[in-house]
């Protein structure tokens, strides 16, 4: 017999992220671990049945009702989706004696050829844009210039985001050539995918805001409601 699934694991299992299939195999074979999967999977759900959980769902459906126009279309699969997110935060702090947890953790950041952190570049250079995915498999990158122009950066185009696997750090392809003028990057990670139009929008109307708060469209921050989680880097383009 294999080594024993670690909680994060049988988390990640039951969160439906094991595409390899490896931990329900060794699920089906290993009664310790079934045992332990079946107690994970029930403190899910009892999460979820608790009057907090209970709350923030109906304050949530409480939201989207009062929109009259609704921004997001994604109706019951995107409660569920947060509904999904919340039994996992509520679960964290048993799970903590597996060690650093890095679910959830997303990042973004800019990569040389040679794979060296870029924060500084000139017109022409090639960097690669590199996400810590945390476990969302849906991302979109957008960038805001010095003007407070929104443009799609990855994928590069199409309607929606493009998927990555979960649980790494991606480097998206391809790489992009570095153009005049400094750019905030703003990346959106998600369980679904994600509608770019409606993202530029809400991004762009943050720069609007900020700019009557004479905020720089650059110090920008990415708007909560786009996906689950952001991540935001700064590329400083030297003349
Ligand atoms: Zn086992």
């Amino acid at each position: 017999m294999a080594e024993h699934l670690t909680r994060l694991e049988l988390d990640e299992w039951l969160s439906g992220l094991d595409a390899s299939g490896r931990a329900e195999r060794h699920v089906a074979a290993c009664p310790a671990c079934g045992v332990l999967a079946e107690q994970m999977r029930q403190a899910r759900e009892s999460s979820l049945r608790e009057p907090r959980a209970k709350a923030v769902l109906a304050r949530l459906e409480e939201k989207r009702a009062r929109s009259a126009k609704p921004r997001w279309s994604w109706g019951v699969p995107w409660v569920a989706a947060l509904a999904v997110g919340l039994a996992l935060v509520v679960y964290v702090p048993r799970g903590t004696e597996d060690g650093v947890r890095l679910k959830g953790t997303v990042a973004l950041r800019l990569l040389s050829a040679q794979g060296a952190p870029v924060a500084d570049a000139r017109p022409g250079e090639r960097v690669t844009l590199a996400v810590g995915t945390g476990t969302y498999r849906n991302v979109l990158v957008l960038a805001v210039d010095e003007a407070g122009a929104v443009d799609q950066l990855w994928p590069q185009d199409g309607p929606t985001s493009g998927t990555v696997e979960p649980g790494a750090e991606v480097k998206l392809s391809p790489p992009m050539e570095v153009t005049p003028g400094s750019v905030a990057l703003h990346a959106f990670f998600a369980d679904a995918p994600l509608n770019v139009e409606q993202a530029r929008a809400a991004l762009t109307s943050s720069v609007a805001e900020a700019r009557e708060k004479r905020q720089a469209p650059l110090d920008v921050a990415p708007p909560g409601d786009i996906g689950k989680a952001q991540a935001r880097t700064l590329l400083r383009v030297m003349p």
